[in-house]
C-alpha cells in the first residue's frame, strides 16, 4: 500500500520501553518511506495507566473523577513526546499532539468520555507538511473544556474514530499478538489467526472475550474503516476486519471465546405477573449495568426463575439492586454464582446453515459439560458453563468446528 492515508495506533505493550518506541519509530518511517501519510495514536508505555490508578488509590481509595482523568491522561502524553523524539532523531519530522490540542471533543462523563467530535484541521495540516502526526490515545476534552478520559483501553477508540475523521484508507492496532486467533493461544495450543473477519464478527468476538475494543469496532463498522490488528514486533500480517465483501469467504464458524468475566444471578420464585422482567431490567438499566444473557424458566404454580448474567465488576451493585426490588415485589430469593465461565463460538455464516447449535451442543455433552445457560444471535451461540470447565469447553468447540486447519 503507498500513498494512502493511515492511522496506526500502538498499545502500551508496543510502547512499553525506549527500545520498543525506537522500534515503532522505525516502522512508521518505513511507511512513510513509502509515500504515505501517517497519523499515529499511542497508549501509555506498558502498565504506567495501572501504575497512576494505583497511585492514586493509595492517597484516596475514592479520588474525583476529573481528577483521575488529570492524572490518567499524563501517560499517553509521555509515549507521544518520547515517540516523536525518536522519530526525530532518525531525521524525519514528527509532532505530538494531546488530545486536547488537536480537538477530540467528549461530553462531560470523566472516566468513560464518549467522542463527540474531532477537529481535523491542525492535523491536516501539519501531515500535508509532510509530518507524522502523534496523537495521544484515550483522552480528549469536554464541552466544559476540561480534560477526559475514555474509558481503559479507550486508545483504540480514539485511533478509530481518527481513521473516521481523517478519511483514512485503514487504522492499523498495532499488539503484541499476531491478530485475533480461532480462539485464546494460551488455551488451545493449536489455535490459529484468523485472516479475515466481518466487522460483526469481531464484534461479537470482542463482546465474548477477544481482545479488542467494541466501542472501536462499532465506530469502525459505522465509518467503514477496515481495521488491521497485527503484531508491533513482526512483519507479518495480522487479522484484516472489514465489511463483508469477495475478499471475506463466508464461515459458519470463524471463532471462539471463552470470557471469565461475568457472574450470574438468579431470581427465584419471580410472580409470573406482566411487568416483574420489565421493572427488574429497567432498574438495573437505570445504574448501568448492562444485563447480557437473560433466561426465564417455564412457570409452574405462577412462579418462575430468572438468570440472568452481569460482568463481575458490577455484581455486587447488580445483587443490591436485585435484592431491594425482590422485598417490593415478593421474590422469593436472590442468588449469585459468580463461579461461571461462558464460551461461544461466532461466524456469519451460521445465518444460513443449520445444525450448528446441535453441534455445539453436542460436543460439549460429549465431554460432560453441563450448559447452565444459553444465548444466541444470528451470528453467535453462548453458553455458561461452570467455570472449572470452560477452558475445556472452549477446546471442545475448537475441535468440533475444526478451527485449528486451514
Ligand atoms: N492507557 C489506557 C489503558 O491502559 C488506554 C489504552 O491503553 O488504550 O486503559
Ligand atoms: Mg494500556
Amino acid at each position: 500500500m503507498a500513498g494512502q492515508l493511515i492511522v496506526q495506533k500502538y498499545g502500551g505493550s508496543s510502547v512499553a520501553n525506549t527500545a520498543c518506541i525506537e522500534n515503532v519509530a522505525a516502522r512508521i518511517i518505513k511507511y512513510v518511506g513509502k509515500g504515505n501519510k501517517v497519523a499515529v495514536v499511542v497508549s501509555a508505555m506498558g502498565d504506567t495507566t495501572d501504575d497512576l490508578i494505583a497511585m492514586a488509590k493509595k492517597i484516596n481509595p475514592n479520588p474525583s473523577e476529573r481528577e483521575m482523568d488529570m492524572l490518567m491522561s499524563t501517560g499517553e502524553q509521555i509515549s507521544t513526546a518520547l515517540l516523536a523524539m525518536a522519530i526525530h532523531k532518525k531525521g524525519c519530522e514528527a509532532i505530538s499532539f494531546t488530545g486536547p490540542q488537536v480537538g477530540i471533543i467528549t461530553d462531560t462523563s470523566h472516566t468513560k468520555a464518549k467522542i463527540l467530535k474531532i477537529k481535523t484541521n491542525r492535523l491536516k495540516k501539519e501531515l500535508d507538511n509532510g509530518k507524522i502526526v502523534i496523537v495521544a490515545g484515550f483522552q480528549g476534552i469536554s464541552t466544559n473544556d476540561e480534560i477526559t478520559t475514555l474509558g481503559r483501553g479507550g486508545s483504540d477508540l480514539s485511533a478509530v474514530a481518527l481513521a473516521a475523521s481523517l478519511g483514512a484508507a485503514i487504522c492499523e492496532i498495532y499488539t503484541d499478538v499476531e491478530g485475533i486467533f480461532t480462539a485464546d493461544p494460551r488455551v488451545v495450543a493449536d489455535a490459529r489467526k484468523i485472516d479475515y473477519l466481518t466487522f460483526d464478527e469481531m464484534l461479537e468476538l470482542a463482546a465474548r472475550g477477544a481482545k479488542m475494543h467494541t466501542r472501536a469496532v462499532e465506530v469502525a463498522k459505522k465509518f467503514n474503516i477496515p481495521l488491521h490488528i497485527r503484531s508491533a514486533f513482526s512483519d507479518k500480517e495480522g487479522t484484516i476486519v472489514m465489511d463483508k465483501g469477495e475478499r471475506i469467504e463466508e464461515a459458519v464458524v470463524r471463532g471462539a471465546a471463552l470470557t471469565e468475566k461475568e457472574a450470574k444471578i438468579t431470581l427465584c420464585n419471580v410472580p409470573d405477573e406482566p411487568g416483574i422482567a420489565a421493572r427488574v431490567f429497567t432498574e438495573l438499566a437505570g445504574s448501568n449495568i448492562n444485563v447480557d444473557m437473560i433466561v426465564q424458566n417455564v412457570s409452574h404454580k405462577n412462579s418462575t426463575d430468572l438468570s440472568f448474567t452481569v460482568l463481575k465488576d458490577d455484581l455486587s451493585r447488580a445483587l443490591k439492586i436485585s435484592r431491594k426490588l425482590a422485598g417490593r415485589i415478593g421474590i422469593k430469593e436472590v442468588l449469585a454464582d459468580e463461579n461461571i465461565a461462558r464460551v461461544s463460538i461466532v461466524g456469519v455464516g451460521m445465518k444460513s446453515h443449520h445444525g450448528v447449535a446441535a453441534k455445539c451442543f453436542s460436543a460439549l455433552a460429549k465431554n460432560k459439560i453441563n450448559i447452565e445457560m444459553i444465548s444466541t444471535s444470528e451470528i453467535s451461540i453462548s453458553c455458561v458453563v461452570k467455570k472449572e470447565l470452560g477452558k475445556a469447553a472452549l477446546a471442545a468447540l475448537h475441535k468440533e468446528f475444526e478451527l485449528q486447519k486451514k
